[in-house]
């Protein structure tokens, strides 16, 4: 057991929830210890951002008072200022003037609160949050496949066991290192237009043409149906549709696909013979999947495949998804989305709208309707019709938006612009009031990882002086509103809890002191005595007959595709050192040192045509906006990619809002730009 000043907690970033013990150290550092409890990352292991996570509680760019416009002020006089000017705003405009905008970083019980406090304080429908740029394209194709979305719906430790693991878009060696561990038995076969840290450790590394993947999955289930790879029992006896996902693969031949993707067809043949041999296989897929105006579908693709081959919902095979934000499976699931209530329910389903409705001591026809997608309502901000003022909690859209130019354009049309943040961000800058909130080790609440296994944090030090909970903000704001919330985490969840019964994700049965004595909890978990839910399709999946369901797609080109004007891809994406917006990394020296500077990846041959040389400045322009970063030279590209991390100002600047008409998820995995040497 750790000493008394020893607290168990969770690494405050990615999605993998590393388990940490701290200790605070005399001098303010903090000293801290991998868990061995925690399957994530009982091996030991953390990244470089984990290791240097205490760096975030004393760095000196903390925000320690509330700012109304640039001046330090008291909280009452913030707070009663915002209070005041979202009722003259909603009074003037009507309520679905006023906007919020969450996190995939904030706990569940400020994933919770926020979505209440929308609904119930603000009777706004406009609420929604980062992780719509994330994962919303998996889960809304594990949704529609599965009647369910729970990320990864099988422990960590059970990928070890494996013969086979693909990774479709999936970086881990460089988002998620310690996940590695679990993958060194397995054969490895990545698809990425370019050869990552990931791909290096690959079997077979399969480097389709940026925007192509859902054509090559088209092609890979082709091969499995034309081989005779089909697992004919499981389709009989576990799924649904699948005779019209056949016809609709007529023509997808190899040989087609492998001029839509570059893919040769012996690749794509090694492939799906290697998945089919033992059936002891799984299917994952990431951001560079997903993050496409056709990330719905190409995951489908995905999925459509896993199926064919009778993985899903068996112990050792399966489907998920590789949720990247720290609480980015929990923060789907508790009502910050714009069309779901808490319990990962319908926004539009009667019985939803009745039974949380109850729990929050309002009428179900005083609920709002849906609200508008994560871009759509960064788009809309100051128009005609659109959100007048916007709340912020945990999110730096500036950075992280797809055409970020024209974000900050819409934000600065505002009449009223509050964040919560830790530090000064791009967006807080921009701000009216700004409020200093705690952090990880400063707060105790709950997390979900991506194995939906829903973890606790813990306080463990105090916050700094002056600096409260985005759950005080919350509670203090619906206060001056006339309605009354709590701020103890603890008494949150008690609601959410609550809230959640009955629910896909159920989390009635979970405790603070459960949590604490299991080493997590996996959701659904509906009563005290349930032992969670690591497998969740092992019987049947969650949709009405038990069935999963094929979903019949067809691939298309990306939004935008290359010309002479703009002749080559971009594709954005993540570096080991430094995490999202980098609105927190980029302020730890380590990290800075790391990875000091946004860089342009070019193919030789690419560089050489365009005259330029290793370490030069590079002007990357799109039809949104240009930016400039220094240019690396690697042939782990494709000759007609380049590729930018978006953790600076400058890559989203390019990229394309272009929206998934199922996720609403932007295309930030490709689009066209121009690349020149800075003269
Ligand atoms: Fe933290 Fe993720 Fe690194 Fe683990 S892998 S230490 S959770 S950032």
């Amino acid at each position: 057991m750790p000493g008394s000043d020893m607290t168990r907690t969770h690494c405050p970033y990615c999605a993998l929830q590393c388990g940490m013990e701290i200790r605070p150290e005399t001098g303010g550092g903090l000293a801290i210890t991998p868990r061995t409890d925690i399957p994530a990352n009982a091996s030991g292991a953390l990244c470089q951002k984990g290791w240097t996570a205490g760096e975030l509680l004393t760095n000196g760019e903390r925000l320690t008072a509330p700012l109304l416009y640039g001046e330090p002020v008291e909280w009452e006089t913030a707070l009663d200022y915002v209070a005041s000017r979202l009722s003259a705003i909603r009074a003037e405009h009507g309520p679905d003037a006023v906007a919020v905008f969450g996190g995939g970083g904030l706990t569940n019980e400020k994933a919770y609160s926020l979505g209440k406090f929308a609904r119930v304080a603000l009777g706004t429908s406009q609420i929604d949050y980062n992780g719509r740029f994330c994962m919303s394209s998996a889960a809304a194709a594990s949704n529609r496949a599965f009647g369910m979305d729970r990320g990864m719906p099988f422990p960590i430790t059970d990928l070890a066991e494996a013969d086979v693991v693909l990774l479709a878009g999936v970086n881990v060696a460089e988002t998620m290192p310690p996940f590695l561990r679990h993958l060194s038995g397995p054969r490895l076969i990545v698809i990425d237009p370019r050869r990552t840290r990931t791909a290096k450790e690959a079997w077979l590394h399969l480097q389709p043409t940026p925007g192509t993947d859902l054509a090559l999955a088209l092609g890979m289930l082709h091969l499995v149906i034309a081989d005779d790879l089909v697992d004919e029992t499981y389709v009989a006896a576990r799924t649904a549709g699948y005779e019209e996902v056949r016809t609709s693969l007529a023509g997808w031949w190899p040989e087609r696909v492998e001029r839509i993707t570059g893919v040769p067809v012996h690749q794509m043949r090694q492939a799906v013979r290697a998945l089919a041999a033992t059936g002891n296989a799984y299917v994952l897929t990431g951001r560079g999947a997903e993050q496409h105006a056709k990330g719905t579908d190409t995951v489908s693709a995905f999925i459509n495949l896993a199926l064919a081959l009778g993985l899903p919902g068996r112990h050792g095979s399966g489907y998920g998804c590789v949720t990247g934000q720290g609480n980015g499976q929990g923060g789907r699931e508790h009502g910050q989305k714009a069309d779901q209530l808490p319990g990962y329910r319908r926004i539009d389903d009667p019985a939803a709208r009745e039974h949380v409705a109850a729990v929050w001591g309002v009428r179900p026809e005083d609920l709002p309707g849906p609200g508008r997608s994560a871009y759509e309502l960064l788009d809309a901000l100051g128009t005609t019709d659109g959100p007048r003022a916007l709340l912020l909690f945990g999110s730096n859209p500036v950075i992280s938006a797809p055409a970020a130019e024209h974000v900050a354009e819409r934000i600065g049309a505002l009449d009223l612009l509050v964040a919560c943040d830790v530090v000064m961000s791009e967006t807080a800058v921009l701000a009216d009031v700004v409020f200093p909130v705690t952090q990880w080790a400063e707060e105790s609440g709950t997390m979900t990882n991506l194995e939906g296994r829903v973890l606790l944090r813990r306080r463990a030090v105090d916050p700094p002086a002056g600096v409260r909970s985005d759950l005080d903000v919350i509670a203090g704001l619906a206060a001056r509103l006339g309605h009354r919330f709590d701020d103890e985490p603890a008494a949150v969840f008690d609601e959410l809890r609550r809230a959640s019964a009955g629910g896909l994700a159920d989390y009635s049965g979970i405790t603070y002191e459960r949590i604490a004595g299991e080493s997590g909890v996996f959701w659904p978990c509906p009563s005290a005595g349930h032992p969670g839910t690591p497998r969740p399709f092992l019987d049947s999946f969650a949709t009405p007959d038990g069935r999963a369901r094929f979903v019949p797609v067809q691939h298309r080109p990306p939004a935008e595709e290359t010309d002479e004007d703009y002749p080559v891809y971009l594709s954005t994406g993540r570096v080991l050192a430094q995490y999202q917006s980098g609105a927190q990394t980029r302020r730890i020296a380590p990290l800075v040192q790391a990875a000091p500077e946004p860089f342009a990846e070019l193919h030789p041959d690419l560089a050489e045509q365009l005259g330029i040389a290793p370490g030069d400045v590079v002007r990357v322009s799109s039809r949104r906006g240009e930016t400039k970063a220094v240019a690396r030279i690697s042939e782990d590209i494709r000759s007609d990619t380049v590729f930018m991390p978006f953790h600076w100002e400058g890559a989203n600047r390019l990229t394309n809002p272009a929206l998934d008409l199922v996720s609403r998820m932007p295309e930030f995995k490709v689009c066209a730009v121009r690349v020149e040497r800075d003269s």
